[in-house]
């Protein structure tokens, strides 16, 4: 069971990664709020761990929040410039892992 303050704050994490991921859809790519120190320090970068997969972090300059979305396509504003080579070989690490391990044990994410 989880707590109604857990709940809710994963409700409002939720709120907040879909705001970003309207505002970077729509160009904005620097300065978005950050849900959890409310401050403009949220800066967009994109990872492209493998052909055809796709990740949009957030990262906040300030409180070091960060979040991702997994992107289906090429993200509308993905740029070479905004690629993060550190995550994007997490990313990779990650997929990597995911390939080798048995089919029960893949993670749902
Ligand atoms: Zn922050």
């Amino acid at each position: 069971m989880q707590s109604e303050d857990e709940l809710s704050m994963r409700n409002e994490e939720y709120i907040a990664c879909v705001q970003l991921l309207r505002d970077c859809e729509s160009g904005k790519l620097d300065a978005l709020n950050c849900p959890r120190c409310h401050e403009d320090a949220i800066s967009v970068w994109f990872t492209n761990p493998k052909k055809g997969e796709y990740r949009t972090w957030f990262l906040c300059g300030k409180c070091g929040f960060q979040t991702r979305a997994q992107n289906e396509t090429q993200p509308r504003h993905f740029c070479p410039d905004r690629i993060h080579r550190e995550l994007e070989a997490n990313d990779r690490a990650i997929l990597n892992v995911a390939r080798f391990q048995k089919p029960e044990n893949t993670p749902q994410d």
